[in-house]
């Protein structure tokens, strides 16, 4: 896949919505801080994005993803 979803740990309010709307289970929030999206299970299908209230995922190509 050649994109992922990126998430700013600085905005992420661990609300848990991202891993709900996600469909592969590739998001988690680490110690009720914040969210990160697995590599090798996300798609980059946006989805978490979607419905994120604080708007802190970005997709993006995975060359850019560093
Ligand atoms: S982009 Fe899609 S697959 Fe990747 S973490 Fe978000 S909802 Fe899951
Ligand atoms: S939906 Fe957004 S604010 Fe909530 S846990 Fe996921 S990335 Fe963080």
């Amino acid at each position: 896949m050649r994109k992922i979803a990126v998430i700013d740990k600085g905005i992420c309010v661990a609300c848990g919505v991202c891993v709900k709307a996600c469909p592969r289970g590739a998001v988690a929030v680490y110690h009720g801080c914040y969210a990160v999206a697995d590599g090798a299970a996300c798609v980059g299908c946006g989805l978490c994005g979607k419905a994120c209230p604080t708007g802190c995922i970005t997709i993006l190509e995975r060359g850019d993803a560093k």
